[in-house]
């Protein structure tokens, strides 16, 4: 994977208010490969592809709207390898072609293995039964988190997000927060949204980032993967207002809360704010279906 040619810009969020708030638009860095996903999977995928393997194959698990899952088919695309995905829940073999993200990922040459929720709670022994059957593929964990990930995290930070008082990203499995905390300045605070209720995500991310200058501040609007009339509402109005799109899974989540906390005066007058658009996109199709079940006339634009 080739670092990006364009330079990444940086987006001001007019607010009219005494704090100044900005967005780093990662979800630009490639039409398929996009966001932290891009950075998560670099140095594995790079250090994969130096090795001297005949078969290469990239294997790696997700559920089924999963940007993770859609970015390896990408990858595999785009690098000519082979790729497996293990998605959770066996009552989708059946029926996956009606998932936009599986779709997608299937016309990208993924293959898809069904694992049932009890057996994909035990990754461990997957990841095992894995290596012994796959001796030469990589395997790269659920929404891509791992050692290398978190160094790939590293790019999203330059000379420019250095003047920022805080450092702000959606947080699911909790590595591009490790990331962003480990490599931010030394007067830097970092903000993680979590759309996922997960009481070990503090000390996964203390585990990996070595640091402890990063809060973590609940985001998930009802659950992980539960899309609200209000926040669709509050994405659509974004995008009218300043013309960039957000995802109803991570980036809406964090933006609609962090817009809460300016309105609450959580932050001092004169902070600059630098949120990541960490890009999800593609996941836009599949909330839109799951939509369409529960509310007439609501989709994200
Ligand atoms: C995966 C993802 C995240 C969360 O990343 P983690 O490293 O798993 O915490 C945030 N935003 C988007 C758009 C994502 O796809």
């Amino acid at each position: 994977m080739q670092l990006p040619i364009i330079k990444i810009p940086i987006t001001e969020i007019l607010l009219g208010k005494n704090v100044r708030l900005f967005l780093k638009r990662e979800d630009l860095i490639h039409t398929e490969i996009s966001g932290n996903k891009f950075w998560k999977l670099f140095y594995n995928i790079n250090l994969y592809l130096d090795q001297a393997i005949k078969e290469k194959k990239i294997i790696t698990f997700g559920g089924a709207f999963s940007n993770h899952i859609f970015t390896v088919s990408a990858v595999g695309k785009i690098y000519k390898i082979p790729t497996l995905g293990l998605i959770r829940g066996e009552e989708l073999a059946g029926k996956w072609q009606e998932n936009p993200t599986l779709r997608k990922a299937k016309e990208n040459g993924m293959e898809f293995r069904f694992i049932s929720r009890e057996k994909y709670r035990e990754k461990e022994i997957l990841t095992k039964n894995l290596k012994k059957e796959f001796p030469d593929a990589l395997i790269i964990p659920e929404g891509g988190s791992n050692t290398l990930a978190i160094k790939g995290i590293q790019h999203m930070l330059t000379d420019e997000t250095k003047e920022f008082d805080y450092l702000c990203s959606a947080v699911g499995t909790g590595g591009t927060l490790a990331g962003i905390s480990h490599y931010a300045a030394e007067n830097q605070k970092v903000l993680g949204f979590n759309v996922v209720e997960d009481s070990s995500l503090e000390e996964k991310i203390f585990n990996w980032s070595g640091k402890k200058n990063f809060e973590l501040i609940s985001a998930s609007f009802g659950g992980y993967g539960k899309i609200s009339a209000e926040n669709v509402r509050f994405i659509n109005g974004f995008k009218e207002k300043y013309s960039i799109q957000l995802d109803p899974i991570y980036t809406g989540k964090m933006m609609q809360k962090l817009f809460e906390m300016i309105e609450n005066n959580y932050f001092e007058d004169g902070t600059k704010i630098l949120a990541f658009h960490t890009g999800g996109l593609q996941g836009i199709e599949g909330a839109n279906l799951l939509l369409r079940k529960k509310f007439e006339n609501l989709k994200v634009q």
